[in-house]
């Protein structure tokens, strides 16, 4: 019997089903589209995205598949006034090994998730829409078309539009700016080198145009132009190739479009993301402006969250675990938010402005430390990457206890003697927080830091880890070392 429904094989769709298949729990994913969606629409993945990537095992082929995000060349007509860059590029550190924003269409990055769910034996169905449902104590009742199915749980990752989020009456709060819109198209261009993202300007008004951004790992650019209030969005190869005329760029030809669309400003977030047995995640929870790229970096980590907490409420836990989900996720939301509308505005007035990033767009600060479940000096925060020695002497690398379904504990002092197989104990000669014991959640943040080990075995009895032995991956079980 499925456990989990998922609506919306989207990147939040796909990491859930992800997260929730690893740890054994029989899951389906489904998607109204007859076929995987073939924009490049989200193409930034933040560093702490990458991250959960590496958690996930697809880090590799994502960045493979990927590139930096290019100089940008700003032209004033056909006149190069200024030279920019998105955010700066860094060397990696034991602490940050992905400091660098990723350039890669997100139709690529769906495919690679898609293919890990598939190795964990999962399918996408394509063609299959939930319609309705209702829910009642023991589950939820799904309407599929003509299907009916019961399932325990179901997470709308549904998109903007979640049918699970207005069939739950979940407020979707915040503005449509009706005359913000603008053409987002994957355009195949001749004529025109790969080497930098170029941004055109209206001559001496400086109006922001077009942006072309050479999209890694294909021969496509991704064509942003604003409309103008009340103009008819028209996509055609002919209407885009006056477009890039009009602002400029006269030796680029259009030989094709392969993708299009057209986006209107929508900034909104839900008021609640879990009634019952139904939760929301990813777009259906909240849309904003793709400047600053954080949409699809915030729906991967909304279901990364999300995945372990349903999974060890599926094996025993109790449900109050479900609600930190809200806790935790809700006002990352509402701060993504204001950064995004924040960068979205500072575009309409300075072209020159909008490219500049600080540290706050890369996710890595993003912390609980306000979470019920975050007990003790520095827990809630994430848990950087790093080195950490053995008692024996060995050096361990931090990312590598960490990959995986599991809880993991660095135990500078002797451990509690039982401990549920979800828990990996390492012990180290200084835990990475300095306390005795660091005890660090399955989706890499900090739970708890402690003197005692009796804090550590009640705080794992108060969140009551999965007993389930079926956790796939960490056939090792508990390791000591
Ligand atoms: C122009 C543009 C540029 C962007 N740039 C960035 C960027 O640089 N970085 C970034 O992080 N984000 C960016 N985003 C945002 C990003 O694309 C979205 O946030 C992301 O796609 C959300 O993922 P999701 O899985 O939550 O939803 P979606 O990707 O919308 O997936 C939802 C899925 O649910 C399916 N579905 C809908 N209804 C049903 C139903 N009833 N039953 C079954 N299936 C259903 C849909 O077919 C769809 O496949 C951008 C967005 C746009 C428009």
């Amino acid at each position: 019997m499925t456990e989990v429904l998922i609506a919306g094989a989207g990147p939040t769709g796909l990491v859930a089903a992800i997260e929730l298949a690893r740890r054994g729990v029989a899951v389906r994913v489904i998607d109204k589209s007859p076929q995987p969606f073939h924009g490049s629409r989200g193409k930034g993945l933040q560093p702490r995205t990458l991250e959960v990537f590496d958690d996930l095992g697809v880090v590799e082929e994502v960045l493979a598949l990927g590139g930096p995000y290019l100089p940008i060349r700003v032209y004033a007509g056909r006149v190069p006034v200024w030279r920019a860059r998105i955010g700066k590029i860094t060397a990696p550190t034991a602490q940050t090994p992905y400091p660098n924003l990723l350039m890669i269409p997100q139709n690529h990055t769906e495919r690679v998730l898609r293919d890990r769910l598939t190795g964990l034996g999962v399918e996408v169905e394509f063609g299959v829409a939930l319609t309705d449902f209702t829910q009642d104590a023991e589950g939820v009742t799904a309407r599929l078309g003509d299907e009916t199915t019961r399932v325990r749980y179901l997470v709308g990752a549904d998109g903007a539009h979640s049918v699970v989020r207005k069939r739950l009456g979940i407020p979707f709060e915040g503005q449509t700016r009706e005359a913000e819109r603008m053409i987002v198209a994957d355009v195949r261009l001749s004529g025109v080198d790969r080497d930098v993202w170029r941004a055109y300007v209206k001559p001496l008004r400086r109006r922001f145009m077009l942006a072309m951004a050479p999209l890694p790992g294909t021969e496509l650019f991704q064509l942003i132009a604003p409309l103008r209030p009340g103009e008819t969005p028209e996509l055609t190869r002919e209407a885009i190739q006056r477009r890039l005329a009009d602002a400029g760029a006269r030796s680029a030809r259009v030989a094709e479009v392969a993708w299009s669309s057209v986006w209107r400003a929508n900034i909104r977030m839900a008021r609640r993301y879990r009634d019952g047995r139904a939760l929301i995640a990813g777009d259906a929870a909240h849309v904003h402006s793709p400047a600053g790229g954080q949409g699809l970096n915030t729906g991967v980590q909304d279901a990364y969250n999300l995945g372990w907490k349903l999974a060890a409420v599926l094996a025993g836990a109790d449900e109050e675990l479900l609600e930190t989900y809200e806790a935790e996720r809700l006002p990352v939301a509402a701060v993504v938010l204001g950064l995004s509308t924040r960068l979205h505005d500072t575009a309409a007035t300075s072209v020159t402005k909008a490219f500049k990033r600080g540290a706050d767009t890369d996710q890595l600060g993003i912390h609980y430390r306000y979470s019920p479940l975050s007990v003790g000096e520095r827990a809630g925060d994430r848990a950087a990457d790093g080195v950490v020695t053995s008692v024996d002497g060995e050096r361990l690398r931090l990312f590598d206890l960490y990959r995986g379904p599991h809880w993991t504990l660095l135990a500078a002092a002797e451990p509690p003697a039982e401990l549920d197989p979800g828990v990996r104990v390492h012990r180290v000669r200084a835990s990475p927080t300095g306390d005795a014991f660091t005890l660090v959640r399955p989706d890499g943040y900090i739970g708890l830091t402690c003197r005692d080990a009796r804090q550590v075995s009640e705080y794992l009895r108060r969140i009551t880890v999965p007993t389930r032995p079926a956790i796939r991956e960490s056939a090792a079980g508990r390791s000591t070392e």
